[in-house]
């Protein structure tokens, strides 16, 4: 906005034409109307006054006998007023306009005239369209049966209306000028506390209940953006730290390999452990393969990288699957794994669904003992399909029931060390089952038992 012009789009622009136009409409309406009561009060106090000379002319006329001296004194009557004498039968016997009187057309038609003859008095206005003059007539009707008459010419309404222009456009001219000035004045009172607003903490200022609205506005979008950059730090915090934790969770069986590997190498070892240096190497390597198995899953799913849920999958076979394949695991750790309910079905993805079950039944093996069980029952409780996993296991401490979800986290580190946990198996599973649209609650008592419970929405509602 340019301070010196008013442009379309400024406050000053909009203030002075509404001022202007309103002002101007004010003006030009009052004008009309002073005009016209002004003209109207001229008119009838000249009517009055010349009714009151043509009366007073008429008492002189009725008391002056009639003779040769009456047109000579009315000449000197008259000034800017003419006198005209009209006889009883219209004639006109003296006129202070005209020399020759007995040239004039006949009178008696007149209205003034005509109403004077029957009423004793009589008068009108004409308005001569030429001349742009009201002529103003007042007749009386003398003892002797004639008519004086008094004629007075002024200008009309639309003259006497040009006559007030001059000084209209100059009153016009002024007040544009002052709107002018006005509206500079007033777009600068109006935004000195605009400029003055104090962005940093919109509700605090007190300015016009009008701006109210924006401000709460503007504070609500500064909330959300300050709400959005605290996430964003605290996603990129969390990667950070992700990244850190995977680089060391890396470090140590690569160690480990890689220092047996140079024992081997060295011929350091004796031919007949190099089987059992092998396997730890084997196991080692197979711990890193599982940790980047899982990181990669991890990140898929932080990219929300793993399909469209367009599957149907049935959560009962698919434990099936997931036991049999851990039936070597299982076997070792001579924990018992038994499925049961029946075939439940939600909108999924395959590989993701797996891998939660596998997960859980895994750690349900995992943090068990021997002769140990765990059981994985899937069923419909009404709101949609549930899968419990029950193991006869160690348990959770209670205030660790939301810290098992995080990522790394490790309840006791060298159990799930030495039986090939990563850390992440809860992390993916939580993750997974919130893909999938539900939730996971753990009930656990130290020394008995843990159980999973997942809940999903069911199928066809998840269409809706
Ligand atoms: P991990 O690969 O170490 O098993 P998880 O994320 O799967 O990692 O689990 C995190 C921690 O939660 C485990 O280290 C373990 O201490 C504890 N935990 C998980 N499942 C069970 C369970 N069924 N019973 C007892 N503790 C469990």
């Amino acid at each position: 906005m340019s301070p010196t012009h008013f442009s379309v789009k400024s406050l000053s622009g909009k203030i002075f034409n509404t001022v202007l136009v309103f002002t101007i409409a004010v003006i030009l309406a009052f004008s009309a109307i002073i005009t016209v009561l002004f003209y109207f009060s001229y008119e009838q106090e000249a009517e009055a006054a010349l009714t009151e000379q043509a009366q007073d002319a008429a008492a002189y006329l009725n008391e002056t006998p009639s003779d040769e001296n009456v047109p000579s004194l009315l000449a000197q009557f008259a000034g800017t007023v003419r006198y005209t004498l009209i006889a009883a039968d219209g004639r006109v016997l003296f006129d202070s306009a005209s020399a020759d009187a007995s040239a004039a057309e006949n009178h008696g038609s007149r209205p003034e005239v005509r109403e004077a003859l029957d009423d004793g008095h009589g008068s009108v206005v004409r308005y001569s369209e030429t001349l742009k003059t009201d002529t103003l007539y007042s007749a009386v009707k003398l003892d002797d049966g004639s008519v004086i008459r008094l004629a007075e010419t002024r200008h009309s309404l639309v003259a006497f209306a040009t006559t007030m222009l001059g000084p209209l456009a100059v009153a016009l001219a002024v007040v544009v000028l002052l709107v002018f000035v006005l509206s500079r004045l007033l777009t600068r009172r109006i935004m000195k506390p605009i400029d003055a607003l104090n962005f940093a903490e919109p509700l605090e200022n007190e300015i016009y209940e009008e701006m109210d609205p924006l401000l709460e506005r503007i504070d609500e979008q500064q909330r959300m953006l300050k709400q959005q950059t605290r996430e964003i730090a605290r996603a990129e915090t969390m990667r950070r730290d992700f990244s850190s934790n995977v680089s060391h969770e890396m470090k140590t069986p690569l160690q480990v390999i890689s220092g047996y590997a140079e024992l081997m190498k060295n011929g350091l070892v004796d031919p007949a452990d190099s089987r059992k240096f092998s396997g730890l190497i084997y196991e080692e390597a197979q711990a890193m393969r599982s940790l980047i198995n899982d990181v990669l899953i991890l990140s898929r799913l932080d990219e929300a990288a793993v399909g469209d849920r367009d599957q149907a999958i049935d959560l009962y076979a698919m434990a099936q699957s997931v036991a049999n394949r851990l039936v070597p695991f299982s076997d070792s750790e001579g924990v018992r794994v038994l499925v049961e309910g029946e075939s439940t079905c939600i909108a999924g993805t395959d590989t993701l669904a797996e891998e939660m079950l596998y997960n859980l039944v895994e750690n349900g093996i995992r943090y068990n003992h021997e002769g140990g069980s765990v059981r994985v029952i899937v069923g419909n409780d009404g709101a949609g399909p549930v899968v419990r996993v029950t193991d006869t296991g160690v348990g959770i401490p209670e205030e660790m029931h939301d810290k098992v979800f995080e990522r790394f986290f490790r309840v006791d580190k060298s159990r799930s060390k030495e039986t090939g946990g990563t850390g992440l198996g809860l992390a993916i599973v939580k993750h997974a089952v919130m893909y999938h649209g539900g939730s996971i609650e753990v009930k656990s008592t130290l020394g008995e038992g843990t159980t999973f419970i997942l809940r999903f929405p069911a199928m066809d509602e998840r269409a809706n």
